[in-house]
């Protein structure tokens, strides 16, 4: 890990409208690159010295992919749920929306599903009035541990199909993947998959698993996870329209 690059702030106006770009430079680079990031939206890489009309040239080559991208950015941001954490939220879990009710009892903290509520009940000594970020990580929490549960059984169940064993599973909080598997047999989830619907869980539990035998993905590796799962298809368009919804939460 080098030290951060200075980040500095740009605007210049293109054919369509005005556009902001974040500037990063870098004693390493030798060309200016574009990147469109969800989160900062344009940023511009460039060598440590540059021209401001080199900088403005390669934006207006560029004009079209920058508008592209930025409606794509847009249109994936109206797309996200805006959720609030607070009791009577409508919060996904194993593919279905629960209204949230919120519990208070002497035991351990418990995610329970009943009557149609997802019921999230804390140890009494827990504040009554949670900030929205502390249910958030309260519910995070939940979720998480509800995931482990859930993926260790389904490995446990699967595995013997698929006839490989994982030297451990682990649950993390990935930012862009759902799973994956280590050259030494080490699993890795997703625990924002338990908030999709139980065949996705499955398919990311037999493609880890799968990849236990195939480190690659090959049509032998397909074909293996064709095998167990003959409409895993489904699944893997289900989490590439629907699965970055799942980071709302
Ligand atoms: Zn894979």
């Amino acid at each position: 890990m080098g030290r951060e690059a200075r980040v500095e702030q740009g605007e210049v106006l293109l054919g369509w409208g005005r556009v902001t770009y974040r500037l990063k430079r870098s004693k390493r680079r030798r060309t200016v690159g574009l990147k469109l990031d969800p989160e900062h939206g344009l940023v511009v890489y460039c060598p440590q010295s540059v021209s401001l009309r080199r900088l403005e040239e390669v934006l207006y080559r560029n004009s079209k992919w920058i508008r592209e991208k930025s409606r794509q950015a847009e249109a994936r941001r109206a797309a996200m749920p805006q959720v609030r954490w607070t009791p009577g939220a409508r919060l996904p879990f194993k593919g279905v929306h629960y209204p949230l009710e919120l519990l208070f009892h002497a035991g351990k903290r418990e995610l329970l599903l009943i009557d149609g509520r997802l019921q999230l009940i804390l140890p009494a000594k827990v504040s009554a009035c949670l900030s929205e970020e502390e249910l958030r990580e309260q519910m995070h929490l939940s979720f998480r541990a509800a995931a482990r549960e859930t993926i260790e059984a389904r490995v446990a169940f699967f595995e013997r199909v698929v006839g490989f064993q994982p030297r451990s599973i682990r649950i993390k909080g990935q930012k862009t993947r759902w799973g994956s598997c280590s050259a030494r047999g080490i699993l890795n989830f997703n625990w924002r998959l338990i908030l999709a619907p139980p065949p996705v869980l499955d398919y990311v539990v037999v493609h880890e698993l799968c990849h236990l035998a195939h480190l690659d993905h090959s049509r032998r590796f397909w074909a293996r996870v064709g095998a167990v799962l003959p409409a895993y298809a489904e699944a893997r368009s289900w989490l590439t329209e629907h699965g970055s919804t799942l980071y709302a939460y």
